[in-house]
């Protein structure tokens, strides 16, 4: 499926719909916000949905207000739907009801286990993240420099390549986010208010978060177990785990990072990184989740402890 799929579909819709994954990220809503912009500029309707809230970090970014949640949509049908950032139909949650009520479907979007789910399918795993597909794509859309639209895309590609650290991290995203500063995003401005704006409940989530680590396999497995009772005690929300799974991942000589939530007493998320050697997003597929090599996750359908067993077990048949 080539680029020009996805603009021929663009040009022949006069109402879009966008929508992005669950628990969003800053790729999630950054890639939204830039397409959104791009297609508002063919003189074109387009609305973005997203099933969670946006994570206050975000409300410097133009047109962030606009997203909505998918129980508004009333009746409207879109003659297009693009899915940013969703690697199957299970992470856009309750969008799936505009996806599958529009008209034509696209589906853009970085993940190696994709899916393809969609009648477009621009599926690139050596993108970055997905608002480097989204650049190649507005700058066959308009041929103007927008300061919005490289303010979205600039935290789209700072956040998931980990401030241009992670092992994802190319010449061709270098090469994106150079065009992105001329552009006329603003790097200090824009890590300032992702990077240097903690909330008192992270830093407090974060303290009980490293009060559990625990290491397994020889120091080359870190766990850190986040149950209900530290959510509350800080006073945090699953918004606030962004971040506390690199603390784990950094130790020296560790290989897997894993991350668990008790989201109720008989469900545990897991955040699965990796340093060099295990593919996570095969790891994380075994219990019906994915991402990519490095960055992966699922949800288990059991108790923390039991998720804890489950996970050790299968990851020493990676190392
Ligand atoms: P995180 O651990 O930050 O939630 O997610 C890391 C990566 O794994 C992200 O790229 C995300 O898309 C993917 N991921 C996390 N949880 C799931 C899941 O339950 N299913 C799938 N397919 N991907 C997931
Ligand atoms: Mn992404």
């Amino acid at each position: 499926m080539m680029m020009a799929d996805i603009i021929g579909a663009i040009n022949a819709s006069s109402i879009i719909a966008i929508v992005t994954h669950i628990n969003p990220d800053g790729d999630a809503i950054g890639s939204s916000l830039a397409l959104m912009h791009a297609i508002k500029n063919k003189g074109k309707e387009v609305q973005v949905y997203c099933q969670d809230d946006i994570p206050q970090t975000f409300d410097f970014l133009a047109g962030v207000k606009n997203i909505r949640k998918p129980e508004l949509i009333q009746n409207t049908k879109y003659d297009l739907v693009i899915a940013l950032d969703c690697s199957d139909m299970d992470r856009m949650g309750s969008c799936n009801t505009i996806f599958n009520r529009s008209e034509r479907s696209a589906n853009i979007d970085h993940h190696i286990s994709n899916t393809r789910y969609a009648q477009i399918n621009i599926v690139d795993g050596k993108a970055a993240a997905t608002g480097e597909i989204i650049f190649e794509l507005i700058k066959k859309l308009i041929n103007f420099k927008d300061k919005n639209i490289a303010r979205a895309l600039y935290t789209s590609i700072v956040s998931d390549t980990g401030r241009f650290a992670f092992s994802n991290t190319t010449s061709r995203t270098h090469r994106v986010v150079a065009e992105l500063l001329d552009w006329g995003a603003d790097q200090v401005e824009i890590s300032n208010q992702l990077f240097k704006n903690y909330s008192l409940e992270w830093v407090q989530l974060l303290g009980y978060a490293i009060n559990s680590l625990e290491t397994f396999h020889h120091g080359r497995i870190a766990v850190i177990s986040i149950t209900l009772d530290m959510m509350e005690s800080a006073g945090a929300d699953e918004r606030h785990i962004e971040g506390i799974i690199q603390y784990a991942k950094d130790i020296k000589d560790i290989e897997l990072a894993i991350l668990l939530r008790e989201v109720n007493p008989q469900t545990t998320k897991a955040s699965l990184r990796s340093s060099s050697i295990i593919d996570v997003s095969s790891m994380a597929m075994e219990f019906g989740g994915g991402g990519h090599k490095r960055a992966a996750g699922c949800t288990l359908n059991t108790p923390l402890i039991e998720a804890k067993k489950s996970l050790l077990g299968a990851a020493i048949n990676y190392l």
